[in-house]
């Protein structure tokens, strides 16, 4: 009987279920109280890992549509959203769907007559609140590990991007979620987020978005009631375009570290230092390539750039614009919007960039390159350290001993080598500085969803 068909394709019962009281005397009959309680498929049951691994599933189903929603809501490239942002939010359920039976805590030789054991428990319910950026991305680091740990969770959406997170909710209950451990309120930062970070029933606050918003909210949570807090802030990252780098591809990666998402990533690569060498090359290369950034509808294929969120970002990049041209920077190619309609900005590249200029240090979240120039690895390292912010960094080099000096050297969560944005479910992401606290992905993420208890026990019964 066991053949591979009949295990692909259960049997679907088609039957009602009648008899849900006691059997009495040969009568159905209610319980004296009047109570009644559940019984649990034992297919979707309580076994997380395969509500997650079903959830993976049912995502990759409805791959296209989620995308659409995606594009809709945030502007991003469709292409983008269906071949790259939804199978990364599947990979990222799949990989904590994996962790889900894998929590356990340490048998702990303490000395003295004790056997001491730890357990990791659930920290209780869970609040969420996430940026408009990447919708479905942060909702599955949020999500991912607090469900594979045992949360409950209350996720608030980012009010310009509510949609993608409530389809993709629903059919986390239809994976086989109870009713109750996934929350998604769409709401405002003041009410609704300030409600969840400083609210006393919640245990955990993650939070990911603007610096002073971050501010606000860790100190919401200690005015409350000292919720765990982890915090996933702003950036502006260095990518250093080394002496001995390829220029062609060179340029390639530090346009699609700054530009990529229409710029609007917290770890965008929003400082390009360029080695003397190669910087005058390198320079026109970037312009050129700029220029050629095809941006437009996103729901047209081959589109790389689409609009900015909204009218408030779209106002404040043009002004960080000005305040480059203003500040004496060299403005190259872009600098205003595209078209007539919609909230586009063409690609823009500013050379002749020092640090102590506004769009050196305040971050942009949008489609503007800067370009500096350095002419040695101590300064460029004392350069781009000189930062409150510590979330990336982007090196470009083929010689190991400058890579080395520079992922050492650098005060940021994350080095890429000679790539960039990689976000892979295992790889840790997070800040230095004022670029956050903790650390999300990987196993790390696991730690801001536990609690550790230690037991202690005599050995002996006294
Ligand atoms: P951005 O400027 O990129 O929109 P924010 O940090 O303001 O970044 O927003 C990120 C998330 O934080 C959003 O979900 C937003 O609603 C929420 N938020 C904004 N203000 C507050 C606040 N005072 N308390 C809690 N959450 C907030």
């Amino acid at each position: 009987y066991s053949t591979a068909a009949a295990i692909e394709e259960p049997i679907k019962p088609s039957l009602t279920i009648d008899h849900t009281q006691l059997l009495i005397n040969g009568k159905f009959v209610d319980a004296a109280s009047g109570k009644t309680f559940s019984t649990l498929d034992p297919r979707t049951g309580e076994e997380r890992s395969r509500i997650l691994l079903r959830f993976a599933d049912l995502v990759e189903k409805h791959n296209n549509e989620i995308a659409a929603l995606e594009t809709w809501d945030n502007g991003k490239p469709y292409e983008q959203s269906a071949t790259i942002e939804v199978p990364m939010f599947v990979r990222l359920f799949r990989y904590y769907a994996g962790w889900a039976d894998k929590i356990h805590g340490l048998t702990v030789p303490a000395d003295g007559p004790y056997h001491v054991q730890t357990l990791r428990e659930p920290i209780g319910v869970a609040g969420q609140i996430i940026p408009w950026n990447f919708p479905l991305l942060m909702f599955a680091w949020k999500v991912g590990p607090a469900l594979a740990c045992g949360n409950t969770v209350v996720l608030k959406t980012a009010e310009q991007t509510p949609l993608s997170a409530l389809y993709v909710s629903k059919l986390m209950h239809e994976a086989g979620l109870p009713p109750g451990v996934l929350n998604v309120v769409s709401g405002f930062g003041p009410t609704a987020g300030a409600s969840l970070a400083s609210h006393m029933d919640v245990d955990k606050i993650a939070f990911t978005g603007s610096t002073a918003t971050g501010k606000i909210v860790l100190q919401l949570a200690a005015t409350s009631n000292l919720k765990k807090t982890t915090l996933e802030l702003g950036g502006k990252s260095p990518f250093i375009v080394c002496e001995d780098a390829d220029v062609d591809q060179a340029v390639e990666l530090a346009h699609f570290a700054l530009f990529f998402n229409q710029g609007q990533c917290c770890c965008a690569g929003s400082r390009t230092y360029v080695h003397e060498r190669v910087y005058d090359e390198f320079l026109e290369k970037a312009k050129a390539r700029a220029i050629q950034r095809s941006v437009g509808d996103p729901f047209k294929g081959g589109i790389e750039q689409g609009p900015q969120i909204d009218s408030e970002q779209f106002e404040k990049i043009l002004r960080c614009i000005r305040a480059g041209i203003d500040g004496g920077a060299t403005l190259e190619t872009g600098g205003e919007r595209f078209g007539t309609k919609g909230y586009y900005i063409k690609p823009t590249v500013f050379s002749n960039v020092q640090d102590d200029m506004l769009i050196a240090k305040e971050e942009i979240f949008g489609p503007v390159q800067s370009i500096l120039k350095y002419k040695d690895l101590g300064e460029v390292i004392r350069r781009a350290n000189a930062s409150r912010y510590g979330l990336a960094a982007g090196v470009f080099t083929q010689n190991i001993d400058t890579a080395n000096t520079l992922t050492r050297a650098l005060r940021v969560g994350t080095v890429w080598v000679n790539c960039f944005d990689i976000f892979d479910a295992a790889i840790p992401f997070g800040g230095y500085k004022m670029s956050g606290q903790g650390r999300e992905k990987g196993v790390y993420s696991l730690d801001n969803y536990l609690q550790v208890k230690a037991v202690v026990t005599p050995l002996k019964n006294p």
